[in-house]
């Protein structure tokens, strides 16, 4: 790290990055609060120098400077990624087969207007339904399907970012064999030789490699294959499987099932190390909905424990969290389920652990057939069947859950699959290898090692179909080039087991071909398009006349109707639980899932890759998550780098000391590390695989850890645009109170609010009162779980670039919006907070005052608008903004030259170049968009009619918009709340986006 006056770079950058943080100290600061007291990181509860001498500054030092030569290539490099296609025409086209829109077609398409077409986004074999904005047949934006029980209108991070996957340059764009250009008929040419020698041996050297399918014609196709290659095998693999889930079931039913929860039925939750309110986890978007109605404090409000081995999304919503290694878990929940009457042979667990389980274990009984407990897919198969027994005798079966047949069309366990691939790999009895969709070379369990196998064991015709040129592909002979989902057709089952019929929305952008058409070539069909696939397996199970119709209604609705898996009647018994594992006293280690980057497949994503992490706020890397009390043992400090050595493998990665974390446990995340993700996602992080192994593929104990020396530098908002003070004093940010506290006390949350006349210009505020619309944002804090989906949603809809690595370091990250997560009490186990921050548009704008050109001035419906072309750069505005909510152009940081990301844009935006202040608009392309239409049909704009992107995308309806002016409008009736207040309301800048308090409801038996 270069030196700049003794100091070293990014401590000069950031000095809450400096390596000082002092954890004494934060723990007798903890020690000394009286009252709550919130903070976002270690550094500022440890109230160090440097952290309060970065409160003066806007930006972190030296943010303004021009960058050094390595970090100016460093970008360089990232935006090189807009050059890759330059050549490419920014044409568009539509697929040549009919496809419908969702909402009624106009008779042309009509420029400016958009097209919504209901369709699906798959991860792990779980559709998320899907309607796609498209302009002029350009998708452009993802939301959720509304009507699809399963969405009810929300998405999650990985949905709405996939719309930048489509576009990405660094997509693979043509068919190779050993790295030379061919075409698919080539292809076509050179697989059918070996594939008649097969028919010889009835297809017995044949063997297919997919990720989780859900998809009904895809499995079709698997199923007529025998027909023509008897012998030839189908095997599954993908990391984050959910081989537990499955192996639970089999033990406590004998048969894998799929279990639903009903959340809104649930007055206890209790969540075994789950992490049900983030992406990843199946039916999340419907979860956080339901959860999240029963959050209301002015109704039956929920009770949620959560017992988890990771600071997650989830546990920042429990009224109750406790912290514990993985490996404990099994204990924990035998002694749960003795405590609730089901045999778990296991005596009670003593300390806080026993008090816990013992507080939860009377709850559950006293709300019998209204609580549900909720386990990990992680933890392992026996703590799934215990959970199904335990369930089963709370009477909760029918009631908060559900079980269904499973959504995956083959529910062999992933692992073994892959492992018996492998072994016919390397005893030669491959001759044709096919892997559709995937990167085990990348991803396969490190004992597995099945790029090794590939390398070394000489299978004559390997083929990988990939989104990329990645790992795999780099070690088959072929390599084709597979169609994004938004370009091919397809079906897939939702968690509840609703079809949805995937409609392409665009045709190829690089002529590739999709699985289901390489499935074909397979059974001889090599012309088969995916559509005559697709359409041609609906029909067989829809014969008759009406077909068309069945399939118009089908396409244009987003489900096919009578697909939703019945309920199932099944009967836990606890026959075959093995004795309990031990979870040892050596240091544990967990994999999860990349909360941002999932697998590593989405590790070419850069809003992904940019998008902070829930807890950590890391961006661009995923360091090593330890426990404060663990570093203070070790001598470590966050970025100092360790090696983490497991059963003689060793990986170095860096340091984030992680308050919450249970102690002697580390957390790493899964998906970086690569080597040929494209140019924005190689060689970010650290690859954490080779060290999992396919037995403990969630957690292990047994790490051993060193210091490797120096130092790692990680690129974390969270210590940025803080709105706290300088001297020390804490600002009521988050407003919190418990259900007592509230009940009691309901105005408490408004006590520094302003006159509503306290202003140098009297009747200022009356004259909104004759304006149509006055336009006001409610966010309620209480239904936010942080599941960081408005960012994205936000970056989407309004063209914000991403900046990388060393500009996020600098503070000069774009987003409009940000989530901030304020922890409060013992840093061991404090509880957490998410605050979504958008400009809070305020009345009387402290940035309009400053700006010498009149960029940012004052709407007629109350907005703080922002005229681009006025803008000179000065950034007093963002200097005087005590949201820190402005966002500067440093650099020119929009791609202007990549043709994908022109078609990529949302055309009623404008794209802003550098030297610009941006921010917040309330989405005000959507606002004229509506006002035109209302205004054309001689009627004002309807109560939630006009949505912003973030509240559209937001699964737990945290999000209102709309005209203050109507007293009958959602937003109007949440502001009139008690528990509504303004961000720095004392400042009297009379904010227009206000929050709701967010209100716990504790076990009083817990908070003694
Ligand atoms: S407000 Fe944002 S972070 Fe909070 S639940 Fe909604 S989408 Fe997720």
């Amino acid at each position: 790290m270069k030196e700049e006056n003794g100091r070293s770079r990014h401590e000069a950058v950031c000095p809450s990055k400096k390596n000082k943080l002092d954890l004494a100290a934060a723990r007798a600061r903890i020690a000394e609060t009286k009252g709550p007291e919130f903070w976002r990181s270690l550094e500022e509860l440890a109230g160090s120098a440097e952290f309060k001498e970065m409160m003066h500054r806007e930006f972190p030092k030296g943010a303004s400077d021009w960058l050094d030569s390595v970090s100016r290539r460093g970008f360089l490099q990232l935006m090189g990624a807009s050059l890759a296609m330059a050549g490419m025409t920014a044409c568009t086209k539509q697929p040549l087969e009919p496809i419908v829109p969702y909402v009624r077609q106009p008779e042309e398409v009509v420029p400016g207007r958009p097209m919504f077409y209901a369709s699906a986004f798959t991860l792990g074999g779980y559709a998320t339904p899907i309607l796609v904005e498209s302009h002029l047949f350009r998708p452009t934006k993802i939301e959720g399907n509304d009507k699809h029980m399963a969405s009810l209108g929300g998405t999650d991070v990985f949905t709405q970012a996939s719309i930048l996957g489509l576009y990405d340059p660094d997509r693979s764009q043509t068919n190779t064999k050993l790295g030379e250009v061919q075409t698919w008929g080539n292809f076509v040419g050179a697989v059918r030789g070996p594939l008649n020698s097969q028919k010889a041996v009835q297809g017995a050297g044949i063997r297919i490699l997919t990720r989780t399918i859900s998809s009904p014609s895809f499995a079709d196709q698997f199923r007529q294959l025998p027909k023509l290659y008897p012998q030839a095998k189908w095997h599954i693999y993908e990391p984050i499987n959910r081989d537990n889930v499955y192996a639970g079931a089999q033990m406590a039913f004998g048969q894998p099932v799929e279990t639903q929860y009903r959340l809104e039925n649930a007055d206890v939750i209790v969540s075994l190390d789950a992490d049900f309110l983030y992406a990843g986890f199946p039916g999340m978007t419907r979860y956080a909905r339901d959860f999240a109605k029963r959050r209301d404090p002015d109704s039956d409000m929920s009770r949620l424990y959560v017992v988890e081995s990771t600071p997650s999304s989830t546990g920042a919503k429990a009224d109750h969290r406790l912290p514990m290694r993985a490996s404990e878990i099994e204990s924990f929940t035998r002694a749960l389920a003795e405590a609730i009457g089901v045999p778990a042979n296991v005596g009670m667990l003593s300390g806080e652990q026993g008090k816990y389980a013992s507080a939860v274990a009377k709850e559950l009984q006293a709300h019998r057939g209204k609580s549900v407990i909720i386990v990990g897919d992680h933890q392992g198969p026996a703590v799934h069947a215990l959970v199904h027994v335990m369930n089963q005798a709370l009477g909760n079966v029918g009631q908060t859950v559900f079980y269904t047949d499973p959504i995956n069309a083959n529910a062999v366990n992933q692992t073994d699959s892959l492992r018996e691939l492998v072994a016919d790999m390397r005893a030669g009895k491959v001759d044709m290898l096919f892997i559709l969709g995937g990167n085990p070379a990348y991803d396969a369990p490190a004992d597995i090692d099945f790029a090794d196998a590939l390398k070394n064991t000489n299978i004559p015709f390997r083929v990988h179909l990939g989104l990329y040129q990645d790992e795999t592909a780099e070690l088959c002979q072929w390599h084709i080039s597979e169609t994004h989902y938004l370009e091919a057709w397809g079906d897939a089952r939702a968690y509840d087991g609703r079809v949805t019929i995937q409609q392409p929305l665009i045709a190829p952008l690089y002529n590739s071909k999709s699985a289901y058409e390489l499935m074909a070539l397979l059974a001889g069909q090599a012309e088969a398009t995916g559509h005559e696939i697709v359409q041609g397996y609906w029909k067989i199970q829809y014969p008759g006349a009406d077909f068309d119709r069945f399939w118009r209604k089908s396409l244009h609705d987003g489900w096919v109707e009578g697909t939703t898996f019945p309920p199932k009647q099944v009967a836990a018994t606890m026959g075959n639980l093995p004795a309990a594992a031990s979870a040892g006293q050596d240091i544990e280690i967990n994999f999860r899932r990349d909360p941002s980057i999932y697998d590593g497949r989405f590790s070419n994503n850069g809003w992904l890759q940019e998008l902070p992490k829930p807890m950590t706020k890391v961006t661009w890397d995923n360091p090593v998550l330890i426990a404060p009390k663990m570093a203070e043992r070790l001598g470590l400090q966050t970025e100092d780098t360790i090696r983490l050595e497991l059963n003689g493998k060793a990986v170095t990665g860096p340091v984030w000391i992680q308050a919450g974390h249970p102690d002697n446990a580390v957390t790493v995340y899964l998906g970086y590390g690569r080597r040929r993700a494209g140019r924005v996602g190689t060689g970010a992080g650290f690859d954490f695989y080779r060290l999992r192994y396919s037995a403990t593929p969630w957690f292990t104990t047994g790490l051993k850890i060193e210091k490797a020396g120096g130092t790692y530098l990680l690129a974390s908002t969270q210590g940025y645009q803080t709105m706290e003070t300088q001297d020390g004093d804490t600002r009521p940010l988050v407003r919190a109170a418990t259900l007592e506290e509230y009940r009691k006390e309901p105005d408490s949350f408004n006590e520094d609010q302003p006159a509503p006349n306290f202003s140098l210009y009297p009747g200022y505020a009356e004259q909104y009162q004759k304006e149509p619309y006055e336009w006001g944002m409610a966010i309620d804090l209480n239904a936010c779980v942080g599941c960081n989906n408005c960012i994205i949603a936000c970056q989407s809809e309004n063209n914000i670039p991403v900046v990388g690595k060393e500009q996020c370091n600098r503070g000069r990250h774009m987003h409009w919006l940000r989530v901030d997560v304020y922890y409060q009490g013992d840093r061991d186990n404090p509880k957490a907070y998410f605050e979504p921050v958008p400009c809070m548009q305020c009345e009387n704008a402290p940035c309009e005052l400053v700006c010498p050109v009149g960029a940012t001035v004052h709407s007629t419906e109350g907005l703080n608008d922002m005229v681009y072309n006025r803008c000179v750069g000065t950034r007093y505005c963002s200097n005087n903004c005590p949201y820190k909510v402005r966002r500067f152009n440093f650099l020119l940081f929009q791609d202007w030259v990549t043709p994908q990301f022109k078609m990529m844009r949302n055309p009623d935006v404008t794209v802003r170049s550098r030297g610009v202040m941006e921010k917040c608009t309330y989405c005000i392309q959507r606002i004229s968009e509506h006002r035109i239409d209302a205004e054309r049909e001689n009627r004002k704009i309807q109560d939630l009619e006009l949505q912003t992107a973030c509240q559209q995308s937001c699964p737990a309806n945290a999000i209102i918009f709309g005209n203050k002016n109507d007293s009958n409008s959602k937003v109007a009736k949440l502001k009139a709340k008690s528990r509504n207040y303004g961000l720095l309301q004392d400042l009297n800048t009379r904010p227009r986006t206000t929050y709701l308090a967010e209100i716990r409801n504790p076990n009083p038996e817990l908070e003694s």
